[in-house]
């Protein structure tokens, strides 16, 4: 790395709070190293409160882009100098790039990095029915770039906590924007109209803690549900294979697919949106994520 840095290194990297467990410098580095840019990537502490200050020091020091994480990415979205539509159609964004002129563009780069995911196990959202389980940050990521991909239909199922009326909200949101995608939400306590939205689907996608530690005993799908014509895709990455997953793929389930896959390939769409280039995804899937 010392023999890396110069006067000339543009520097990038996370806000939010915490940040010392991410994974996001060592991915970065390794990739400016190998993609041969004189670039380096840190992370930074930045308590909520302080977001907006944080924000005017990344500009002041030139930064050539940052990723956003919890707690900030709603706040980041408010403060950037533009947005992408789909970072505007979510609220939130993940990525921002820095303009020649300064300027802040805010990117989400959570439902890029699932479709892509889904992409790179052969499977396409376009036309496609989606259940979707959850309401939060991921879930809105996702359900906003399928439909913006061409997604037909998008049922969302939350139970009926603080985060339903954010996806009545999404459903709200998508029924204006692109309305040619059929959006709904129903409790998720109703299980007769989950499993009949199941049997209905083409893919569906668990998008809530459950099946994460410490819930990674836990599955919101009952195994009877799923049949050979279905994709199942988690985005639980913490285990690599949840208990839904597990179930999906003993039931010959046309496709299984974990959380990772997700992370991975968001990490992907940043850097192409920071530098233009392409990270070397499969290095830094060996390396990084195995
Ligand atoms: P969030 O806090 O914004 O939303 C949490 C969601 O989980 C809500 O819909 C909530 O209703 C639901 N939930 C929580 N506990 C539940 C329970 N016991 N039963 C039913 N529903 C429950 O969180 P988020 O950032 O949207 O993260 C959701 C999941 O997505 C997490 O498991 C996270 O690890 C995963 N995620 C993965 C990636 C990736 O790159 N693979 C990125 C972001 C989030």
């Amino acid at each position: 790395m010392e023999s890396r840095i110069s006067g000339h290194t543009k520097l990038y990297c996370l806000i939010g709070s915490p940040v010392g467990h991410s994974g996001s410098p060592a991915m970065y580095n390794y990739s400016f190293a190998r993609t041969g840019m004189d670039a380096a990537y840190l992370a930074f502490d930045i308590p909520l409160e302080q977001t907006a200050e944080g924000v005017a020091a990344l500009k002041t020091l030139g930064v050539g882009g940052f990723n956003v994480t919890m707690p900030d990415k709603t706040a980041v979205a408010g403060i950037v100098d533009e947005l992408s539509p789909a970072a505007k159609l979510i609220g939130a964004c993940n990525t921002v790039t820095v303009g020649e002129d300064g300027r802040l563009t805010g990117h989400n780069t959570d439902g890029v990095g699932f479709v892509r995911n889904l992409r790179e196990h052969g499977v396409e959202v376009r036309g496609q029915k989606l259940v979707v389980l959850g309401a939060g940050g991921a879930a809105t990521a996702i359900c906003v770039q399928a439909a913006l991909d061409g997604a037909a239909e998008i049922a969302i199922f939350n139970r009926k906590d603080e985060f339903y009326p954010n996806g009545e909200h999404t459903v709200e949101k998508l029924s204006q924007a692109v309305p040619a995608c059929k959006a709904s939400i129903a409790p998720l306590e109703d299980r007769a109209a989950l499993e009949q939205a199941v049997a209905g689907c083409d893919i569906l996608v668990n998008a809530t803690k459950v099946g994460m530690k410490p819930l990674d005993s836990e599955t919101l799908i009952d195994p009877a549900w799923f049949r050979p014509g279905l994709v199942a895709a988690d985005t639980v990455y913490n285990p690599r294979e949840t208990r839904m997953i597990r179930e999906a793929q003993a039931a010959g389930c046309k496709a299984a697919i974990g959380g990772i896959g997700m992370l991975l390939w968001q990490g992907v769409a940043a850097f192409q949106l920071f530098t233009g280039k392409e990270m070397p995804a499969q290095e830094v899937l060996e390396k990084f994520f195995s």
